[in-house]
């Protein structure tokens, strides 16, 4: 595997003698993206930090992860942190930065210790002046955040904040912060130091009911169907999921791609799939998803806060066979406008499962109202 290569700080002796304009110019040639679902260019946000006139700046490593299916960081931090931290340290030289903080995931708790020893290391053998904090977080999903993050680690309660300003200019504390997640910056050693280095290999989370559940290395543009059979699905498979927030597809013959799934109303984000077989019901994957974003929800806007328990009532309803037809439509239309109105993309992705299924398998539902 490509991520699980060593550079043992090569990477950012290499980085010091380039120097920092050259650094950003080489991850930028690189086509480095974000690997937490944005995609957005790495060099570019490195840039913009830069260029940003601000007398401190800070570097956030994401390592929130709380998307269901998705672990592809927990295996990188487990197995080579390393990376993540020389990453962190690449990032903070690059812009300018002399304080860098991990935003743990609180249920990965059990990783601190051991990313701290490593933390250690790595700045000793650098002789890096940057310092680096570990914040556990406290379990909720939307600190995946970028803005929700700041305002954690600022102290405050985990919700989301208005952008513009982005948090290049304007972020945490008000000062210029680049915001990567784990992924992303354990690609960036690999970038600067390896010719070979490949942008195209990507890691999948795959999970639901298959055989092989576990952290995958593919090229984009894998088939789906090949991605499964490696996975080695116990039965007949009906649907997959890209976790929760990335909506369902019915099985289907599809190259993974960022742009061939949103062809399809889905979104690959942070490569997970959840593989659901003939066995399952999709009212009941829905209703579970919906408990989910039911409990996420921050509460900070009306649509997504009072709109996710609603809709996990009458999923609810559904599931009991106690739900009417006229149900059903109201599940729909209130589906299109929790996504349509809500304050983050928490509340705007929460119902897009629910609108895939309705869409694919709505006979599932219709079997089940009055
Ligand atoms: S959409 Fe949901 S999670 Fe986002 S701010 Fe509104 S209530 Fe909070």
């Amino acid at each position: 595997m490509q991520i699980l290569r060593k550079t043992n700080q090569k990477a950012y002796r290499k980085s010091i003698k380039l120097g920092q304009k050259e650094v950003i110019k080489l991850i930028k040639e690189k086509g480095l993206t974000g690997r937490g679902g944005a995609e957005f260019s790495t060099g570019l946000k490195w840039e913009m930090a830069f260029n940003a006139n601000s007398d401190k700046k800070f570097i956030i490593c994401n390592a929130d992860e709380g998307e269901p299916g998705t672990f592809k960081d927990k295996f990188i931090l487990i197995h080579n942190p390393e990376l993540v931290v020389e990453g962190i340290l690449i990032a903070a030289f690059a812009v300018g930065a002399d304080q860098a903080f991990i935003y743990l995931r609180g249920e990965y708790d059990y990783l601190e210790k051991n990313l701290k020893k490593t933390i250690k290391g790595v700045v000793k053998k650098t002789k890096s002046k940057v310092n680096i904090k570990i914040i556990l977080g406290a379990g909720s999903y939307v600190c995946g955040d970028e803005t929700a993050i700041m305002e954690s680690i600022e102290g405050e309660r985990g919700q989301p904040r208005e952008k513009p300003p982005f948090p290049t200019t304007e972020g945490l504390f008000g000062k210029s912060t680049v915001i990567n997640n784990v992924e992303t910056l354990a690609n960036v050693p690999l970038a600067v130091m390896f010719d070979d280095w490949d942008d195209n290999l990507r890691l999948v989370s795959l999970s639901g009911n298959v055989t092989k559940p576990g952290v995958y290395e593919i090229p984009s543009g894998t088939s789906l169907c090949n991605l499964i059979e490696m996975g080695e699905p116990k039965n007949k498979v009906k649907a997959v999921y890209f976790g929760c927030f990335g909506g369902c597809l019915p099985y289907c013959k599809i190259k993974l791609t960022p742009e061939n799934v949103c062809g399809k109303e889905c979104v690959l984000g942070a490569w997970s799939v959840i593989v659901v077989d003939e066995k399952q019901s999709i009212v009941d994957v829905a209703t579970n998803i919906a408990k989910f974003y039911e409990f996420e929800s921050c509460g900070k806007c009306t649509p997504c806060r009072e709109g996710t328990m609603r809709v996990l009532a009458l999923l609810e309803n559904i599931s009991m066979g106690e739900a009417t037809k006229k149900d059903l439509d109201t599940l729909e239309e209130l589906a299109e406008v929790i996504k349509e109105t809500s304050f983050c993309g928490l509340g705007q992705t929460s119902t897009q499962h629910l609108l895939n299924a309705l869409k694919y398998f709505r006979s599932e539902f219709e079997a089940k109202v009055k």
